[in-house]
């Protein structure tokens, strides 16, 4: 079955004095109607670049430089998304295709109250007044908020609260995708728990798609169903949740999982080192620098995303009999 969203060969940049380098690099990957896909790597690993390129929001000196966003509807409608015009993209995004960037409970106005900033945007898709305020409560009940929080300023709201709000906002006109970027991040444990039950509980009513966008393979673990290991840039691993826990092929989901506290006093295994600059990305396997399993075609070659079981994928030479075989 095609995927929802299809992405091929996305690259994207930064345009600096005398150069563009690239902070996403030729990024293939589908995202499935209907699951949950968590995109996880640590800070300046390129994964909410990817989010803002898939929504077509870059801002200079951010540059999309290359690639293929197709977007698959239901109904048998198709969107290449690189392709649009700004009308017709202000058009699409919110009611097929919407997005909650990091920090965006921040972002409420506080001089508006919680209703007419969630009423205004379904209003300017051209729902009815009556329409917009029933789509507004049912958004707030999807995540467990009473319809009289409609008339509050977002100041009068917990952080949890406000998140929820926003989610609340983002899925109102029902759309198909929903790109997250470290929803929970601000939250305690107990209030992320909740959001992340939550988001799952809109994937099953609402049939919706969600790409999840975190630096925390906890987060995955608890609400994805398919995981994208980024490293600087590109995809190392990719595969179910389930698998990509019970054993990861890549090294460094090895040290991302290990990275997990536990509990019972377990030690946690750091990742060594810290991830480089997209300025300065290392030659061949751009983790070899920090790979503890690292040899001799790592520092020259660039391993490519490989089949390696079904429903896995992995960038590791470790896994290409042929590099293997020469070195
Ligand atoms: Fe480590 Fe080499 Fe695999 Fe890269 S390709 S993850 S450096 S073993």
């Amino acid at each position: 079955m095609p995927a929802l969203l299809e992405i091929r060969g996305l690259s994207a940049g930064l345009r600096g004095r005398r150069a563009v380098t690239e902070v996403v690099s030729h990024v293939d990957l589908d995202v499935q109607a209907g699951e949950i896909l968590g995109v996880v790597g640590e800070s300046g690993c390129g994964k909410s670049t990817l989010a803002t390129a898939i929504m077509r929001l870059l801002v200079p000196p951010q540059v999309l430089q290359s690639g293929a966003l197709t977007l698959r509807l239901n109904d048998g409608k198709t969107f290449e998304l690189l392709k649009l015009s700004e009308s017709e993209l202000r058009e699409l995004r919110w009611r097929h295709l919407s997005y909650i960037p990091q920090g965006s409970m921040n972002s409420l106005n506080p001089v508006l109250r919680v209703g007419r900033q969630m009423m205004d945007t379904l209003l300017q898709h051209g729902l009815s007044s009556d329409e917009a305020y029933k789509r507004s409560v049912e958004a707030l009940e999807l995540v467990n908020l009473e319809r009289k929080l409609l008339d509050s300023y977002p100041h009068e709201l917990s952080g949890g609260m406000r998140q929820r709000v926003i989610i609340a906002a983002a899925v109102s006109m029902r759309p198909a995708l929903i790109v997250a970027d470290e929803l929970t991040t601000a939250l305690d444990v107990v209030t992320q728990r909740q959001i992340l039950q939550e988001l799952a509980a809109i994937r099953d009513e609402l049939g919706a798609t969600i790409l999840l966008i975190t630096h925390d393979m906890g987060v995955v673990a608890q609400v994805a169903d398919r995981v994208a290991v980024m490293y600087a840039g590109k995809i190392a691993e990719l595969g179910t949740v389930n698998g990509i826990f019970e054993a990861p092929l890549h090294p460094y989901s090895q040290g991302l999982i290990g990275s997990i506290p536990r509990g019972g006093g377990q030690r946690v295994e750091g990742l060594p080192g810290e991830a480089p600059s997209p300025w300065n990305y290392p030659s061949g396997c751009r983790f070899h620098p920090r790979c503890p399993q690292a040899f001799s075609p790592c520092q020259e070659q660039a391993p490519a995303l490989l089949p390696q079981a079904a429903e896995r994928w992995t960038a590791c030479h470790l896994y290409d009999a042929e590099v293997a075989a020469d070195a």
